[in-house]
């Protein structure tokens, strides 16, 4: 048994369970020293870490190592001195203990969130193709569409398609099924190299295809992410060949449909393409209404709500699902504040005043950013919709493209539409340029902020 692989392991659960605080200032400098019997020693780094892991938290950890070993320990914490009277650490940890196993074992967590399921996604136009395929891939993973992938802005329910296809697949079929955003592939990954180069006597390699290749459903969101280095889209190449060849079903999400994700490989895009790519558009005013309705039922917290508050809402906030989220947990922390037993629509006006802009529809929202970009640089809205090619010109289009995405989250097709009939790659470059660039440069993202501040 690896310790250092096991508490990191048991460090990662009780992260997700205790402040970042608590976190820091009581487990970050802990280590795993030996597990016997049934006894597991950890290293605590003072005597007071010792007095408050034992008072507060014994159970939590107790808990959180039975999940990753499947066996429930006692725990006993010493002291790093302690440690040293007795024998050096670093030889200790591997080579004195009864060899269970050469390598190390994997416990599967699936990272599926049991609340995103089939029954509490509301289904309707805009969405009804992404529902049946992926009913239909959870009814028979692997035998369909393989690879399923959902490609659409974001809030409009990917996330939660791809929880629900696991979900039901972990409890009709008793598959392992695995959720990963493309970020956490990446960590992994990247653990994986680092390993390597220590030359630790823990084989790393074995950990990560025990935990990639034995799966029976991959689900990775996100997938635009991917496209950091080469090497990492070289590995994941591999997971996919693997698991595909063998049927396993593959679920993949993205911002955007598989050709238009630049950055990344052509193998990948076509193998992308392989199975059904389906998107998922900004809901429609019906289902809009629905989803509220739906929301609002599913609270305990809320009072009763007039009809035409759903219908204020669901009129004025047209973007995505997200955000209509927003507006029913706003009017629950209102209604908990001040105590009313109903919600009238003078009522949710007042309350959502910062969220909703009395007097924008729909179409003119485009415009209302082009506005405030061409007021910031002090240029005309033709300007920016036109084939003028000086530098400021550009620069004053694509920080309004992508502020209409951001903002808006209008699909890219719509905002080149919307500036002079471009194309939908042009508006994509634009916002991933803008995107990047903001995060270097102080400037821009000020000026991103203040033109914000001036819409919203
Ligand atoms: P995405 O992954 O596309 O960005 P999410 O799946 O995270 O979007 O959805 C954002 C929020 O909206 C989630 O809380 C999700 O449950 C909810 N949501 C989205 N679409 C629907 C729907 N059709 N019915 C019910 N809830 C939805
Ligand atoms: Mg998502």
């Amino acid at each position: 048994m690896n310790y250092d692989l096991v508490w990191s392991k048991v460090l990662e659960n009780i992260k997700l369970s205790v402040t970042s605080l608590v976190y820091i200032t009581w487990f970050e400098n802990t280590k795993l020293y030996k597990i016997d019997a049934n006894e597991a020693t950890i290293i605590v780094p003072m005597e007071i870490h010792r007095k408050h892991l034992t008072d507060k938290y014994l159970q939590e950890i107790i808990n959180c190592l039975y999940v990753v070993t499947n066996q429930t320990y006692d725990i006993n914490f010493i002291l790093e001195d302690e440690v040293s009277d007795n024998k050096d650490l670093s030889t200790t940890t591997v080579d004195n203990l009864p060899k269970q196993e050469e390598s190390i074992e994997y416990h599967h967590i699936s990272n599926l969130n049991k609340n995103y399921n089939f029954e509490n996604f509301v289904v309707g136009n805009s969405n009804k193709l992404a529902h049946a395929t992926a009913l239909a891939v959870a009814e028979s993973p692997g035998q369909t569409y393989n690879p399923l992938f959902i490609y659409g802005a974001s809030g409009l329910g990917k996330t939660h398609l791809m929880h629900a296809i696991g979900n039901y697949i972990e409890k009709n079929y008793n598959k392992k099924v695995l959720y990963i955003t493309s970020d956490q592939f990446i960590d992994d990954f990247s653990k994986l190299s680092r390993r390597d180069e220590n030359k630790s006597n823990f084989d790393y390699a074995d950990y990560f295809k025990n935990k990639y290749r034995s799966l029976d459903v991959l689900i990775i969101d996100d997938i635009q992410f991917l496209a950091t280095t080469q090497k990492t889209q070289e590995e994941f190449f591999h997971t996919f060949n693997v698991l595909y060849n063998e049927n396993k079903q593959i679920i993949i999400s993205s911002d955007r449909s598989p050709t238009d994700l630049k950055s990344l490989e052509d193998r990948l895009k076509t193998r992308f393409c392989w199975g059904l790519t389906v998107d998922i558009y900004p809901p429609e005013l019906e289902l809009r209404k629905n989803i509220l309705r739906k929301k609002i039922q599913a609270s305990n917290l809320l009072p009763e709500i007039d009809d035409e508050v759903i219908e204020y809402i669901a009129a004025n906030m047209a973007s995505d699902v997200r955000k209509l989220e927003g507006a029913i947990n706003r009017l629950m922390a209102e209604s908990l504040t001040m105590g009313y037993d109903k919600i009238t629509l003078p009522i949710a006006v007042e309350a959502l005043k910062t969220m909703i802009n009395k007097g924008t529809s729909e179409k003119t929202n485009i415009l209302r950013v082009q506005k405030a970009v061409a007021d910031h640089y002090k240029i005309s809205v033709d300007d920016i919709k036109s084939k003028k090619k000086s530098a400021f010109i550009v620069a004053a289009r694509q920080l309004s493209m992508y502020l209409s995405r951001d903002i808006l989250n209008e699909s890219f097709e719509r905002i080149g539409l919307e500036f002079g009939g471009r194309d939908h790659s042009t508006v994509m470059y634009a916002y991933d340029k803008i995107k990047s660039e903001a995060n270097e440069n102080m400037e821009l993202k000020n000026t991103i902020e203040k033109i914000k501040r001036s819409i919203l």
